[in-house]
Formats: C-alpha cells, sequence, structure tokens
C-alpha cells in the first residue's frame, strides 16, 4: 500500500458487521479512524467521519464469505501487469504457494456492462467482485490493483505482502526468457500448509515496524 487501499476485519463480536478505518492514507490511522459498517456498507456511527469510496468490496465479500475474517485492497504495482495481459500470475515459490488455486481477473466493465471510473463504488460492483473471488484468497482488478482475504489479519497481509513479490519475481523470472518452472498443485498445497503457519514472526517484524512510526 501506499496512500491507497484499505484494510478491515470481520466485527469480532458480531459477524454481521465489518470494522474500517475513514478515509486516510493506510499509514497515518490510529484508533479513532476505526469506523463500523454493516454488511450494506453504511457506516453505523460516522460522526463526521468520511467512508472510502470503495468500501462495498469488503461488504460485499463478508456477506459471501462466512470464513473470511479480513480483507485487502491494494493497488500493489507488481500485480497490474497480470491483470491486464493474458499471462495468469501463478506461485513460482513456496511463499506464494497461497496462489495455487489460480488468481482470476476481475473486469469491472464487464461487470458494469460498460466503462466506469474503475472504482468498486456501489454494492452491485462489489457483489460482482465477490463473485470472481469466489473461494479464492486473492483476485486481480484490471486496471487497477487487487483484493485479497484470510481468516484472519496476519495470514490476510501475508497474502498481500507475497502476492506483489510473487509478481515482481514471475515477471523477472519471465524476462529471463525460457519456460518458468511453478509449483505444482500438490507443491502448492504442501508449501501453503508449512509457510502460512509461520505467519506469526514477519507478523510480529510489520507490526513492531508500523507502531514504532
Ligand atoms: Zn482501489
Amino acid at each position: 500500500m501506499d496512500g491507497y487501499g484499505h484494510v478491515s476485519i470481520r466485527h469480532p463480536a458480531d459477524p454481521q458487521r465489518y470494522l474500517m478505518s475513514r478515509s486516510i492514507a493506510p499509514e497515518l490511522v490510529t484508533t479513532a479512524d476505526i469506523m463500523e459498517y454493516d454488511l450494506d456498507s453504511n457506516a453505523v456511527d460516522a460522526r463526521g467521519r468520511t467512508s472510502y469510496l470503495e468500501r462495498f468490496i469488503h461488504g460485499e465479500i463478508y456477506r459471501v464469505r462466512p470464513d473470511v475474517k479480513a480483507v485487502v485492497h491494494n493497488h500493489s504495482p507488481s500485480v497490474i501487469p497480470f491483470g491486464v495481459s493474458t499471462v495468469p500470475l501463478r506461485p513460482l515459490y513456496h511463499m506464494s504457494a497461497f496462489l495455487g488455486g489460480g488468481v482470476p481477473v476481475f473486469d469491472i466493465k464487464a461487470a458494469a456492462g460498460g466503462p466506469t471510473d474503475m472504482l468498486v463504488r456501489n454494492a452491485a460492483l462489489g457483489r460482482a467482485l465477490a463473485q470472481t473471488l469466489g473461494a479464492r484468497p486473492v483476485a486481480l482488478m484490471r486496471g487497477h490493483g487487487a483484493v485479497v482475504v484470510g481468516p484472519a489479519i496476519q495470514l490476510t497481509v501475508f497474502r498481500s505482502v507475497y502476492t506483489e513479490m510473487n509478481a515482481r519475481l514471475q515477471a523477472q523470472a519471465m524476462a529471463l526468457g525460457g519456460p518458468v518452472t511453478y509449483l505444482d498443485d500438490e507443491e502448492a498445497r504442501l508449501a501453503g500448509g508449512s509457510v502460512g503457519g509461520t505467519v506469526v514472526r514477519p507478523w510480529e517484524l510489520w507490526r513492531k515496524k508500523a507502531l514504532s512510526r
């Protein structure tokens, strides 16, 4: 993330609600910026705070994915080429094994039935994005970015970081020329299980760096 993008979690006490900051650059968020939303993405207690235009990404995914407890939406630069070309994003190392099931691409023009400003600014577009995501952890958004989900904030942030990393490395591997060997389905399954269990290690590092700012 840079100045754009947002992170949410499902409300720990009420699965029909989610928590996300007001419209502000992610690195600047403090406790006072956290707002509560229902699954229609209406702010429960706005108190003058403005909401992200694209909050529907979060509400509509929480609605259809009871397993999802956190959502990241980013404009991660290295994934953009994979959303606009015919080259699929595939896992080429163990850290991104979670990409093994395939990474769908959401085309907002097809979903809206014509040109838009590229933003998921209403519930219908959020629903279409959630449908494209299906049961997977990551979907790319053509000409825009990505959405990443998971069963907890830690694993979701981990997936977001390593989706960007895999995209950069895959472009580098392809630029070398010749065929690229990706993780096969069984490698992806095994590696996903092992690496997923170590997520607390980078999480502690990222958390410490974030809190020391
Ligand atoms: Zn966006």
